[in-house]
């Protein structure tokens, strides 16, 4: 059982929220014989297989974006209240932690129709349970065993829910591309982002031979990652060795960093018009570094139209490091190779350019325009499928 949602969601788009995320779960557990439906708000997931691979289908659903928390539970066609008793008792004797254990009903009624209140139906098969196993007491407060028996089209008994990754739909807000390093922190910025719904396609600039075969490697990798919330993600790995070299070689080393930087947005925008996007994402947070001081944010901001987004704008290090690990990105992401941008670095770039001295400089490398339209060309487009589920502990 799928629980979804955010509480914010009313009318028509609480319908396109679920027709999305419906889409996605569907796709994404294409491998196996299910059957996903809904029920007054919620999706359940059916299989009619003898031994259904539910460790991975729960690893998957877990991660899947906009999915609050998922339930092993099992599926009641008959929902007279002896029978719902048995169940009940049944899953106690195949679930309970031990034979003296202390426990509490919970019942929902989504259909009103149903003859008996939900308080009456907890105490009916509280009774019954306690009759049948002698040693188990009932707790309200904080039971061992909180079990749930939902009353909709069918019913539903479950005592455990893992937590979802949560958010919107993957897809559900457009698209935007993603400068992706192989840093720690744009592949947060881009789980981040895709967490609010954005279908994403990344970038990474390689710059053989100054950056190695492994670094590229490191980027796929992080795509890989981030595919297992998202589903398959689309990488383009722009060749940035002629772009970086003109600009090497024509301005001053100070202003090197911001320039490429520049270069790097401008290419990008370039593949988000090609990709029907409608933003870029990087892993910029506020003063981090002289690149990332809010005057070197507003020298950039001119290279491009589209809106930048920066979800890492606010964080400290550490809580970047925090959501890299809860992602399992950040391993991959401190894997020593070197990226572009540590490559013919001033000792002390600028840290409050100014704005239109930045453009001036840039002019000093003439039109770079053919180049960056060369460098997308010969990008080498990957689509990189579905990271593993093994791990499907969110929390
Ligand atoms: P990260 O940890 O994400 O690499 P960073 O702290 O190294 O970030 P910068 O080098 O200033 O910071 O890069 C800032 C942002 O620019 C990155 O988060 C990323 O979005 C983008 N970027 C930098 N280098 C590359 C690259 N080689 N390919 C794609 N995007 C890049
Ligand atoms: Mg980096």
């Amino acid at each position: 059982m799928i629980k979804y949602g955010e509480i914010c969601l009313r009318g028509a788009n609480r319908g396109l929220f679920e027709r999305r995320l419906q889409d996605v779960i569907q796709r994404r557990l294409s491998a196996w014989h299910v059957r996903v439906f809904r029920e007054n708000g919620r999706f359940l997931v059916e299989s009619g297989e003898e031994a259904p691979d539910w460790e991975r289908i729960m690893a998957l659903t877990v991660k899947t974006l906009g999915v609050i928390g998922v339930s092993p539970c099992v599926k009641i066609d008959d929902q007279s209240l002896p029978n719902l008793c048995e169940t009940a008792l049944a899953y106690l004797r195949l679930h309970a932690p031990e034979e003296a254990f202390t426990f509490k009903i919970e019942t929902k009624r989504a259909d009103k129709r149903y003859p008996v209140p939900s308080l009456e139906v907890s105490a009916e098969i509280g009774g019954f349970i306690l009759e049948h196993m002698p040693r188990a007491k009932v707790d309200v407060h904080s039971p061992q065993v909180r079990l749930r028996v939902e009353l909709r089209n069918h019913a539903y008994v479950y005592a455990k829910t893992i937590q979802g990754v949560g958010g919107l739909p993957y897809g559900s807000s457009g698209r935007g591309v993603l400068l992706l390093s192989g840093g720690i922190d744009s592949p947060v910025a881009g789980f981040l982002t895709a967490k609010r719904g954005v279908d994403l396609t990344a970038v990474y600039f390689h710059s053989p031979p100054y950056t190695s075969e492994r670094a590229k490697d490191k980027a796929a990798d992080l795509a890989k990652a981030l595919s297992s919330y998202t589903g398959a993600v689309k990488l383009y790995v722009v060749p940035f060795t002629d772009i970086q070299l003109r600009l090497h070689e024509n301005v001053r080393l100070e202003k090197l960093t911001i320039l490429l930087k520049r270069a790097m947005l401008r290419t990008a925008e370039r593949i988000a018009f090609q990709e029907n996007c409608q933003c870029l994402i990087t892993g910029d947070s506020v003063g981090q570094v002289a690149s990332q001081t809010l005057h070197s944010l507003l020298a950039v901001q001119s290279a491009v139209r589209l809106p930048i987004l920066r979800p890492l704008a606010g964080m400290d290090k550490q809580e970047i490091i925090d959501w890299a690990k809860k992602i399992e990105t950040y391993d991959i992401s401190i894997r020593p190779y070197e990226d572009c941008c540590t490559i013919f670095v001033a000792e002390h770039p600028e840290t409050k350019p100014n704005a239109s001295a930045i453009e001036r400089e840039e002019r000093r490398a003439g039109d770079l325009e053919a180049l960056i339209r060369e460098a997308v060309r010969q990008a080498e487009i990957v689509k990189i499928g579905e990271g593993s589920h093994e791990h499907y502990r969110w929390n």
